[in-house]
């Protein structure tokens, strides 16, 4: 398969019908992903998609294929993580264009337009690979759980809950139905 790595393109170059970018971005190629996980699932992420011109702007469009292992922050085992298989982004050429001056304020107050979210392209140079990583990195949740469900590990014993009970009955939070519980009993 053909190995997609860091690539400057050149927007003004992209034919009206196109350019396809098909293969695989491998592991080497994806630094900051590869250090933001815990650990990568096969040689990289494979890619099928096309770059198009839109009016003042760029699509790249088309599907993804890939997933990370990540470690559950509740009982620290690895699973995982499919990258979303549908990608779509936006890319503008000219992002000082989306500089206006804001007409409810008073003076000089120059707004950046973010409404959608765009990858900017100074100067009309896009790389790919950056911003497939970013996108990527965006995508990987801030608390990472196995399951919706998951138990974790007793803080006590150190059992992992998902796989044992471990008796221990201790607990360290109150969950909101002890708290509701209480209240009861005080009315
Ligand atoms: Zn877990
Ligand atoms: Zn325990």
């Amino acid at each position: 398969m053909r190995e997609l790595r860091e690539s400057v393109i050149r927007l003004a170059q992209v034919p009206p019908e196109g350019l396809l970018f098909q293969g695989l971005v491998p592991v080497s190629a994806l630094p900051r992903l590869e250090e933001a996980v815990a650990g990568m699932v096969g040689e990289g992420v494979e890619v099928d998609l096309r770059l198009e011109p839109n009016n003042d702007v760029y699509i790249l469009h088309g599907r993804v294929q890939g997933a990370v292992e990540l470690e559950c922050e509740s009982c620290r085992a690895r699973f995982r993580f499919p990258l979303q298989e549908a990608l779509q982004l936006t890319i503008d050429p000219n992002p000082e264009n989306d500089l206006y001056r804001d007409p409810t304020q008073k003076g000089e107050v120059w707004v950046i337009d973010h409404s959608d979210e765009q990858i900017e392209a100074p100067e009309g140079r896009f790389e790919l690979v950056e911003s497939l990583e970013d996108e990527w990195l965006l995508e990987l949740p801030i608390s990472p759980r196995c399951a919706e469900g998951c138990k974790g590990i007793c803080p006590v014993c150190g059992t992992d809950r998902n796989e044992a009970e471990c008796g221990c009955s201790s607990s360290p939070r109150e969950s909101p139905f002890d708290v509701l519980a209480q209240l009861k009993r005080d009315e």
